[in-house]
């Protein structure tokens, strides 16, 4: 399915969070979302998944004007989000974790197990660990459990809010290249992150916000390859010289980059654009 933003706003009391965004995502991509804390990210995947109201703009998907139609709705026709801090239930174990996914759908006994077992074909440790509490699992692990609990549900269009978020490296890696997987023929999936570099360099597209505006937005082989944005969005990446700097997506780059995020515009002092 394909997800449109038009020009959307959305605003808390006089607070302008996101203003004038416009992005798509598109079936069978893994479009990216990039910024710092407090950029609007989190604010832009609430409104697509109908938990916060836009001041204004539009959002569609495959054409139909879904604006204002509330979550539990737009959930059962097939866009789930995947929270920030995985929202896990501690006390339950991982199963049960991933039966509440199916929460809602009518879907119940085999076929509420056929659909476990085919989420959990992404995620290899996942089956052994069902009768686990969710609480005791690494973050790593339970960001998979997040991940599969929306899968459950058989999306069309997934949300993620910042996966990597508190993972090692490896496992940054290891989750980001998850997302990608999922973006297939049926899946469109938009991924909010501040991992600016490992991110990049799996999925199609960015889009960067800065204070609520989108600053920067291509194809990811396109901005890891420019100059300009990896000398201001991702630093150091720079100074690799040409090789880090057009480095296409998939290219092995050092670890310490693969931890970079990005800093909000002021504090990093300069203008935003
Ligand atoms: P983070 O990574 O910290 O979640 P983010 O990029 O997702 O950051 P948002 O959480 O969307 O950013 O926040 C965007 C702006 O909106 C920030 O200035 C934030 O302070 C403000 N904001 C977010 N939620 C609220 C709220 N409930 N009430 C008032 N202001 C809010």
């Amino acid at each position: 399915m394909t997800l449109e933003i038009q020009d959307l706003e959305v605003r808390y009391g006089v607070v302008r969070a996101l203003r004038g965004i416009s992005l798509t995502a598109a079936t069978g991509r893994a479009t990216a979302l990039l910024g710092a804390n407090g950029a609007g990210k989190t604010s832009l995947l609430r409104a697509v998944a109908g938990l916060k109201r836009p001041a204004a703009g539009r959002i569609l998907l495959d054409g139909t004007d879904i604006t204002g139609v509330p979550a539990h709705k737009l959930a059962a026709d097939g866009l789930v989000l995947v929270p920030e801090g995985r929202q896990l239930f501690d006390e339950l174990t991982v199963a049960e974790n991933l039966r509440m996914g199916l929460h809602g759908t009518g879907v119940r006994g085999a076929r509420a197990q056929e659909r476990i077992d085919e989420a959990c074909t992404l995620f290899p440790a996942l089956p052994g660990a069902m009768a686990r509490r969710a609480g005791l699992l690494s973050g790593g692990q339970q960001q998979m459990v997040a991940i599969a609990r929306a899968l459950v549900r058989r999306p069309r269009v997934l949300l993620l809010d910042e996966p990597s978020l508190g993972l090692a490296p490896r496992l940054v890696t290891e989750i980001l290249e998850t997302v990608r997987r999922l973006a297939s023929d049926v899946v469109t999936v938009l991924v909010a992150e501040q991992n600016v570099a490992a991110t990049l360099r799996v999925v199609h597209t960015g889009a960067v916000l800065q204070n609520g505006r989108i600053v920067a937005e291509d194809e990811a082989a396109a901005l890891l390859g420019d100059e300009e944005f990896t000398r201001h969005y991702l630093g150091s990446l720079a100074d690799l010289g040409n090789g880090g700097a057009t480095a296409p997506p998939a290219v092995e780059l050092p670890e310490e980059l693969l931890r970079t995020t990005l800093v909000p515009a002021d504090r990093k002092g300069r203008a935003s654009r």
